[in-house]
């Protein structure tokens, strides 16, 4: 059995985010892998210690603003559960907040929980369209595609970035970074959303789980035939 904690489904959920937890929840059934899912929303109480996989979507600044200080009341537990390898997948608004800070356009600065070495500032150009990255998974290099619309640029510090850009911006449309990447935390500017778009990244995060809960066995394979077709158009449109 794995527990699926979905952080804040009513207010980050931009661009049907919350198709990674369904996602995610089909593939481990499909392979009779019990799962529960336990939304948690502002005030809940959670015992991140407890949960297999965290998600956090993407949400406006107004979002962002509005569960940021609930964030920040579970900063020390959720600490513990990543320097644990809780797996974690973070996307956009998300993302911004597990680093230092991210400042709008405005200049308001939204502090971040600081669990990875990054910041946010908002540019005047909105960084908007299809994205390809290669990113390494299990010693394979995989490449994964989505849609990012974010006007934040993510600058990286010790923290490693999650892939290569082949085609997009990424984090900041400069140098070549996307998301960022730390023990069992998977940070990530696109959505999709992005796990129904790239099944063998799903899949990785399961196997993570798996593992961490000491779950024994490997993942049958599923026909991914449609999900591989509708990557390859995309991949082509982007890289020819
Ligand atoms: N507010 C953030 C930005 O525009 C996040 C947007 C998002 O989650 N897509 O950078």
């Amino acid at each position: 059995m794995l527990q699926i904690c979905h952080l804040y489904p009513d207010l980050l959920n931009l661009y049907g985010d919350r198709g990674n937890v369904i996602a995610f929840t089909r593939r481990c059934r499909w392979r009779g892998l019990e799962v529960t899912v336990r939304p948690v929303n502002l005030g809940e109480k959670v015992d991140f210690k407890e949960m297999d996989f965290l998600f956090l979507g993407g949400g406006s600044d107004r979002e962002q603003n509005l569960m940021a200080e609930d964030l920040m009341e579970r900063a020390g537990s959720l600490q513990a559960a990543v320097e644990d390898g809780l797996v974690v997948l973070a996307i956009c608004g998300g993302y911004q907040l597990l680093g230092r800070y991210y400042r709008t356009l405005e200049g308001r600065t939204i502090p971040g929980l600081g669990l990875l070495d990054f910041y946010t500032e908002a540019g005047r150009k909105r960084l908007i369209g299809n994205v390809a990255v290669e990113v390494e998974l299990a010693g394979e290099k995989v490449r994964i595609v989505g849609f990012e619309n974010h006007s934040g640029q993510t600058v990286l510090g010790s923290t490693a970035p999650l892939g290569r850009v082949l085609a997009g911006n990424g984090n900041n449309g400069r140098d070549g970074g996307e998301g960022a990447r730390y023990k069992n935390t998977f940070c990530s500017y696109l959505h999709g959303p992005l796990l129904p778009k790239n099944p063998r990244l799903t899949d990785h995060l399961i196997r993570l789980a798996m593992q961490r809960r000491g779950l024994p066995g490997g993942l049958a394979p599923l026909d991914d035939a449609l999900e591989q077709a509708a990557g390859d158009v995309m991949l082509h449109r982007l890289l020819r």
